[in-house]
């Protein structure tokens, strides 16, 4: 295991192995419909790669840049949307794709928008993982890899001040690497 990271929680074999079973429940949800899948970027690019290339049905990808965490290992509570505005969804059913459920804050603004200014004809959300905790924002998920702590982890598109998302399993990093103190180093 690098010296960086504190321990692996799900292993690439693990994660596959899910996605397996979250592409087969959203086929047969979506069957016969105009699926867009929105894919919150950067960190929901790995899934997106892995989890729709199982998906067996016509869809649409878009994505949206949205950030709350600003280089840091917790959220500042305001989301950003990227200058590319809400990507086309009038009429569409629509899948929201992201990393993890933290607060709840990306997630929520994201689906307001896809449904009050988009036109979405529905919204439904899924996300790798969920962090098991008391929310402000009252949000789930309909499709959840796996529930974790209450924990920073990185990997499978999961950063720490942009690195780490090529990992392609899911770790938790040392302390002394998010404090500064041991550079993260070695082959990513
Ligand atoms: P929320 O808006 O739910 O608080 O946070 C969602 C975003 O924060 C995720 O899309 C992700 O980019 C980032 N985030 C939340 N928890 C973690 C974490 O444990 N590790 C990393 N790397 N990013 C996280
Ligand atoms: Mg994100």
């Amino acid at each position: 295991m690098r010296d960086d990271l504190e321990r692996i929680l799900f292993h690439e074999t693990t994660i596959l192995a899910r996605l397996d079973e979250l592409a087969e429940q959203i086929t047969r949800d979506h069957l016969g419909k105009e699926l867009s899948v929105v894919v919150i970027l950067h960190g929901g690019m790995v899934l997106m790669a892995d989890l729709l290339r199982r998906v067996h049905m016509p869809l649409w990808i878009e994505t949206l840049t949205a950030s709350s965490y600003h280089g840091g290992t917790a959220s500042k509570g305001v989301v950003d949307l990227g200058p590319d505005g809400l990507p086309d969804v009038k009429g569409r059913h629509v899948l929201i794709l992201d990393d993890i459920l933290d607060t709840g804050l990306t997630l929520a603004t994201v689906k307001k928008q896809l449904i009050e200014s988009g036109g979405a004809e529905g919204v439904r959300t899924c996300v790798l993982l969920r962090k098991k905790k008391e929310r402000a924002v009252r949000i789930g998920a309909d499709y959840v890899g796996f529930e974790i702590g209450d924990e920073f982890v990185v990997g499978y598109g999961l950063d720490f001040a942009g690195r780490y998302r090529n990992l392609p399993f899911i770790g938790v990093l040392k302390d002394e690497v998010i404090r500064g103190e041991l550079p993260g180093k070695g082959v990513e």
